[in-house]
Order: structure tokens, then C-alpha cells, then sequence
């Protein structure tokens, strides 16, 4: 008999999560029928996007999110024992599997491709989904053109890590902002940005000038708010907004967002094109992005780094961490 440890949600996140609103139980797991198969769980992602998507959904659910599981036991030939799959089943050691079921969100479990020497958990960051974030969400939406300007924000976190070297790749002017002086170090002196701003102890409108003297024609924005305001206030004609996340409000209540300055004007007389987007829009795309990263990888173009949190008991603080910005690069759990 498998006794799997999961979380639930005691309580809706007010503000900053705290561990209170999590539970960790116990769950005993019945037989495999045929066609299902049992992982258990060797790294966990925790995400920007658990702290929002939670309130969509009732208490007590088990806290949503992917994982690399390895396959123990097997009911199912395409599944065999020793592969490992990604699934996105949320904080949990071990996890039935129905691969004919509709649950999972809709993004059903795929085995994990085979990355050489490289680790496994970059199939939760640079060739998983915060990587094909970066690449779709960069070359679909801001269609870049060698010789342009790019910034992006929440330069130093998974998705604006990669985003940066993908427009170093491209042929870019490449800014990114950040909030420390670490991140911005590394961000320049490691992964090849042309310039990193401090947003936390920088003027963003003056060292965005300096830095972008041709002003920005690509703005890939993790953040939101006001950050994003300043950025778009210093674009060019016909400047390109890739809008991918908007975390500096994520810790606040619907009711009582942060107030920034109107930006519409700049967008109507520079005639700004913005779009949202959910990296799932490429989901019938998902290896194709895959392999382009791993090419980067595999070519040095394209560097990564992992910040690891270990033990399966400490995953709410990899997520509280990640949420207060004590990651750079992606965030992950090694259970
Ligand atoms: P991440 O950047 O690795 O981690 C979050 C980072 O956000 C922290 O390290 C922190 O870095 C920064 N941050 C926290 N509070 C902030 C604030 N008030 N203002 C500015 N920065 C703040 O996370 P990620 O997974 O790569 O996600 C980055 C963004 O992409 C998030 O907005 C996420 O929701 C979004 N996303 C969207 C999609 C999609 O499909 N649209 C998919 C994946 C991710 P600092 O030290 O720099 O503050």
C-alpha cells in the first residue's frame, strides 16, 4: 500500500502566503487498475502563477502544480517503470495516474524527453513550459528584429532569464530589471544582457534613457504596474508588448490593486500593440519549443541556473521564497 503525502489549501492566500494556509496529509493511494500507472514525485515547480490561480478554485483542493514524477509501478506499456513524465498534478510525493483521463487541467502528463547529461528538472524551467513562455512569448508576440531594443522585466526569474538570451540570440539590445544588485550582476556579466537596472534602489525613467538611447521597441513584461508604465512611456512607433505576468499585484486583494500612472495616452500617439497571452496557447507547439531550447542549451547560447529548495516538508518556503524574490532562475523543489 502507497501512502501519498500531499498539501491542501486550508485557507485562500490573503496578501503574502503564509504556511497556514497550506495542510500537508496523508492519502492512501488504492491498487493500479489497468492502463494506470503510480510516479512519485522527484521535483516539484512552484510558480508565480499558484499564488492567483488558487483563488479560482475551492479549499481544501490539493495545491495545483507540476512536477517530474519517476514511474514505480505500471499498468500501462507506453508508461514503463524508470521513465519519468511530467504531469501537473500538484504538491505531491506520489500520484495515480489515468493517462485516458480529463483531469490534470486539461494538459495531460507527457513523458519527459530525453535531455543527454543534462538534469531532468529543466523540464520544469528551461525545456519546460517557463521556457517555451520565453520563446513563444517573445518571438509570436514582440516578433523581434536584430538591431532592436528589448527590456524585460523580472529579468532574473525563469521565464525573464531565458527571455533576455533569446533576444541576445535574436540580435538585441537587450535591458533587463531586476531587484537586486546580484541579479543585475549576473545578469550582465553571466547571461550577456547589455544592461540590468536595479528597480528597487535605481530611477528606472533615468537609467532607462541612458540605457536605451534609441529608445525600447520590444517590452516583455513579467510585472505589471508601474514598472511597465515607465518602460512604455520610453517606447518607439509601433512598439511590441508582450504581456506575460503582472506580479507585482499578485499579492494583492482584487478589491485594492496598486495604483499606477495612465499610460494610454503613450499608447494611443506611439501606437503601442499589447497582447496578453498563456503560454497553453502553444501547447500543440509544446516540443517544438522544447528542442529549439535545448539546442541553445546544447550550443552555450543559453544559460540556466536552478534555484533548489530541498525536501518535500519545505516546498511551501521554495514557493514563499520565489513569491519574494529570493530565486533567480527557476525556482524548484527536489523532493
Ligand atoms: P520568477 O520570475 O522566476 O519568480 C518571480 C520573481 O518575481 C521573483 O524572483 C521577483 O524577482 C519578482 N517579483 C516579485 N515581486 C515583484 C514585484 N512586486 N515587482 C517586480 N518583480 C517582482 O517567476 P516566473 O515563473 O519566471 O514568472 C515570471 C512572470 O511570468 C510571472 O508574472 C508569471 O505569472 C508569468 N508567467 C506567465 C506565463 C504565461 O503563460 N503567461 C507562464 C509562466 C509565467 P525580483 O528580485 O526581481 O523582484
Amino acid at each position: 500500500m502507497v501512502i501519498a503525502k500531499k498539501y491542501v489549501l486550508a485557507k485562500h492566500f490573503e496578501g503574502e502566503p503564509k504556511v497556514s494556509d497550506l495542510a500537508i496529509v496523508d492519502e492512501e493511494l488504492p491498487v493500479l487498475k489497468e492502463e494506470e500507472y503510480l510516479i512519485q514525485a522527484e521535483f516539484l515547480s512552484v510558480d508565480p502563477y499558484m499564488r492567483v490561480y488558487t483563488q479560482r478554485y475551492p479549499v481544501g483542493i490539493t495545491m495545483i502544480g507540476r512536477q517530474i514524477g519517476k514511474i514505480i509501478a505500471s499498468k500501462n506499456k507506453d508508461y514503463p517503470v524508470g521513465k519519468r513524465v511530467v504531469a501537473n498534478v500538484g504538491w505531491r510525493t506520489h500520484t495515480i495516474i489515468d493517462p485516458n483521463s480529463k483531469e490534470h487541467f486539461g494538459q495531460p502528463p507527457y513523458v519527459l524527453p530525453d535531455f543527454g547529461t543534462l538534469p531532468a528538472s529543466l523540464g520544469l524551467g528551461v525545456l519546460g513550459r517557463p521556457g517555451n513562455t520565453a520563446y513563444f512569448g517573445l518571438v509570436e508576440i514582440c516578433q523581434p528584429k536584430a538591431g532592436e531594443t528589448l527590456v524585460v522585466s523580472g529579468a532574473a526569474g525563469a521565464v525573464g532569464s531565458h527571455v533576455g538570451q533569446i533576444g541576445k540570440i535574436l540580435g538585441l539590445r537587450v535591458i533587463g530589471i531586476a531587484g537586486s544588485d546580484a541579479k543585475c550582476k549576473w545578469l550582465k556579466e553571466e547571461l550577456g544582457f547589455d544592461h540590468a537596472i536595479n528597480y528597487k534602489t535605481q530611477d528606472i525613467t533615468a537609467a532607462l534613457e541612458k540605457a536605451a538611447p534609441h529608445k525600447v521597441d520590444c517590452y516583455f513584461d513579467n510585472v505589471g504596474g508601474e514598472i511597465s508604465n515607465i518602460v512604455m512611456n520610453q517606447m518607439n512607433n509601433f512598439g511590441r508588448v508582450s504581456v506575460c505576468g503582472s506580479i507585482s499585484s499578485y499579492n494583492a486583494q482584487s478589491d485594492a490593486l496598486p495604483k499606477c500612472s495612465v499610460v494610454q495616452k503613450m499608447v494611443v500617439t506611439l501606437q503601442l500593440r499589447i497582447e496578453g497571452f498563456i503560454v497553453s496557447r502553444w501547447d500543440h507547439r509544446l516540443m517544438e519549443g522544447i528542442e529549439q531550447n535545448y539546442q541553445w542549451v546544447k550550443e552555450e547560447k543559453l544559460k540556466y541556473r536552478e534555484t533548489v529548495t530541498e525536501g518535500f516538508e519545505n516546498t511551501f518556503e521554495a514557493f514563499a521564497g520565489m513569491l519574494q524574490g529570493k530565486n533567480s532562475g527557476k525556482a524548484i523543489v527536489k523532493v
